[in-house]
Formats: C-alpha cells, sequence, structure tokens
C-alpha cells in the first residue's frame, strides 16, 4: 500500500460486531475476563492495552515503514521512554537545538540518574560522529531542527555510528509523509503527534515506532510501568488526524515554500530559515531525504525585539501561540516561548536571538497568508 492509503486502512480494519467503518472509541479503564486468568484477545486493563490504542499504534507503526508502533501521553512521555533505555554512566549525543523540552528532559530529569547529555552545536553529521565515545548508546537527532529548521543527514550516522549505539530520529517536523527514518537506518523514531499527525491543535500526543523487538518490548514495559498513556479519545483524535496526513503535508510544504520565498524578498527581514530554499545550508541533504519540507519557516527581523512586537501585534491570520502542525497557522517567539528552558549563552549560539520568528504555516489559502503577513510587516 502507499503511503495516503496505509493512513487510511492500516490498523483501520471495520470493527468486527457493528462493522462500523471507525475504529471505535474505546472508553473502558478494564475488561470483564471470562475466567480468572484468561482476558479476551490479552485485553485486562487499559493502562497495558487498549484497543483504540492498539489500532492507532499499528497506523503509526505502518506509516514509518515500522514493525512496532506505541504511543504516550504527549511528545515528551515519548522521549523519556527513550531516554529510558540508558543506564548510569551511559551517553546520549544530540544537538544543541533539539526541542527545549527534550533539553530539559536530559539536563534537568536523566542527568540526576547519571545519564550525560552532550549537546553539539552542529548539524554536520560526521562532527555528530567524530563526538561518539565508547560511552555513548544513544545519538538523538530532530531534522529539520526546532527552531533553526537545520537538517541533518540520517543516512551517514545510521550507516557510520558504532554498533551498540541506538540513532533516535524525532521526526515530528517532518513527519512520515515527507521522511521515513528507519528508512535511513534509524533504530527508534519519536514524535510529538500533538503537532502534525494529529494536525489540528487539539490533542496532546507522543509516539514511538521501531522494526526492533527487543527495543519495542523494552519501550513497551516502560509506557506499562510509568504509565503514560493517552486516552482512547486522543488515539480517536490522533487516528482521525492521520487519514489525511499525506494532502495536508503536501499543502503545508507548498504554503511554506510560498511564505519563505516571500519573506526572502523582504528588506526588513534579515534571515529565512527554511529548508526548501536552495541556499540553505545542508539543501541538498534534505533533497535527498525528504519529499516536501513541511509547514516551519523561521526568520529574523530587522529592528530587534521591538520590531517582533510590532509584528505580533499586527499579524491577524497567523496566531501568536505555542506549539505548530495544526491546520491553523501560528507565530512563536522561540526565545521566550518554545525555547525558555535553553540557557541564554546557548541559545545566542544556536541562533535563538531576540529578533527570530517562527511561523507554523497552516493549510489556508496562501495569498491571505502572505497578505496578512504583508501587512504585519508592512
Ligand atoms: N519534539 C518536538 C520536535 C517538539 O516540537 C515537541 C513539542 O513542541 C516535542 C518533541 C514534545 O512534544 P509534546 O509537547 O507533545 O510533549
Amino acid at each position: 500500500m502507499k503511503f495516503a492509503t496505509k493512513a487510511i486502512h492500516v490498523g483501520q480494519e471495520p470493527e468486527r460486531r457493528t462493522g462500523a467503518v471507525v475504529v471505535p472509541v474505546y472508553m473502558t479503564s478494564t475488561y470483564k475476563q471470562d475466567a480468572i486468568g484468561q482476558p479476551r484477545e490479552g485485553y485486562e486493563y487499559s493502562r497495558s492495552a487498549n484497543p483504540s490504542r492498539v489500532s492507532l499504534e499499528a497506523t503509526i507503526a505502518g506509516l514509518e515503514n515500522a514493525k512496532h508502533g506505541l504511543c504516550f501521553a504527549s511528545g515528551s512521555a515519548a522521549t523519556a521512554a527513550v531516554l529510558n533505555l540508558l543506564k548510569p554512566g551511559d551517553e546520549v549525543i544530540t544537538t544543541i537545538d533539539v526541542y527545549g523540552g527534550t533539553y530539559r528532559l536530559v539536563k534537568q530529569v536523566y542527568e540526576k540518574y547519571g545519564i550525560v547529555g552532550r549537546f553539539l552545536n552542529s548539524s554536520d553529521a560526521d562532527e555528530i560522529l567524530g563526538a561518539v565515545s565508547e560511552k555513548t548508546r544513544l545519538i538523538w537527532i530532530e531534522t529539520p531542527t526546532n527552531p533553526m529548521l537545520n537538517v541533518i543527514d540520517i543516512e551517514s550516522i545510521a550507516k557510520t555510528k558504532p554498533a551498540g549505539c541506538l540513532l533516535a530520529v524525532d521526526n515530528t517536523f517532518a513527519t512520515p509523509a515527507l521522511q521515513t527514518p528507519h528508512d535511513l537506518g534509524a533504530e527508534i523514531v519519536v514524535h510529538s503527534s500533538t503537532k502534525y499527525l494529529g494536525g489540528h491543535s487539539d490533542v496532546i500526543g507522543g509516539a514511538i515506532t521501531t522494526r526492533d523487538a527487543d527495543l519495542y518490548e523494552a519501550c513497551k514495559f516502560y509506557q506499562n510501568a510509568a504509565g503514560a498513556v493517552p486516552s482512547p479519545f486522543d488515539c480517536f483524535l490522533i487516528q482521525r488526524g492521520l487519514k489525511t496526513l499525506d494532502v495536508r503535508m503536501r499543502r503545508h510544504s507548498e504554503n511554506a515554500q510560498a511564505v519563505a520565498e516571500f519573506l526572502k524578498t523582504r528588506a526588513d527581514v534579515e534571515s529565512v530559515y527554511f529548508p526548501g530554499l536552495p541556499d540553505q545550508p545542508n539543501h541538498d541533504v534534505a533533497r535527498r531525504q525528504m519529499s516536501g519540507y513541511s509547514g516551519m519557516v523561521s526568520f529574523t527581523l530587522s529592528g530587534g525585539r521591538a520590531a517582533v512586537d510590532r509584528f505580533c501585534e499586527r499579524i491577524e491570520l497567523f496566531l501568536l501561540a505555542e506549539s505548530l502542525g495544526g491546520v491553523e497557522s501560528l507565530v512563536c517567539y522561540p526565545t521566550s516561548m518554545t525555547h525558555h528552558a535553553i540557557p541564554d549563552a546557548e541559545k545566542k549560539a544556536i541562533g535563538i536571538t531576540e529578533n527570530l520568528v517562527r511561523l507554523s504555516v497552516g493549510i489556508e489559502a496562501v495569498d491571505d497568508l502572505i497578505a496578512d503577513l504583508e501587512h504585519a510587516l508592512g
């Protein structure tokens, strides 16, 4: 099956009893057993398994070309499940411009347990590989990154990393509609399904996919033990969103390309960050590993913070809000919103400056979006 077909059918067979074409929302915490120790079809308690979640896990695994999927109550809970694979003394190598919450989780939660986080200021696969030591058990990359939209070569890292060191890719920005990291050699894919997978800014969720049975079992054990699972209704919302992922991602990508090209023409915009612009670093890698560039565009405004404040006051269609990946366009000020957990010096080194603005370009009519930007900049 092709991607768009899988999004609608994998894990979503009509319900056996009634033929319902949409997977029912199984709002139940527990299940009647036929006799002691004889649960029906393995369902005992919804933290361990729930049919709405099992169905969604199958869909996401299918879309990522993985064998196994696991869903969590948030992207951060999914990230925690992967970090939990590490033991005291193990090292995770990642880049400094990962999502601020991922940075916080490593630094303020997992470092307490003896796990060492190393954050590199680089998107270069060779530099990332060069930092690997005998203690490195995990390379964690986000590509494109949040909010600088740097692209990292997944295949180069996967091919060259030492055995025993896992590669996890946070695929939140690209989604499997545009990039499938398992096909490039990543062992683990992570999502904040709050974003494009859900796609309608109405649910918080996370997911992990893998082809490896042992990794699946380890993360599944953690999922049940820590218990950060999504509700059946949240699973329904994400699965409903997934059905249109293919068409949405194409439209997000087209709109963002047009917005990035428009911003490039403006004298009051200093720099534009979008992997689909030919002048971007690693644009060639993006072309190779992505089939579209997604809907995120960042830019810096001349005129510093005052210009950003003015822009945010004047903009109308783009709503000033955290998060991204919904059908509606959003504007965000990373330095004090999504990335406030990152120390100032590090923010500066990454390029998260006081005049940086991040757009999540929605699927509205692009002419309206550009008119809104023109008005706000004007
Ligand atoms: N990964 C990325 C790239 C994100 O942007 C986010 C949230 O913004 C997360 C992970 C965390 O996801 P959640 O907010 O669903 O916990």
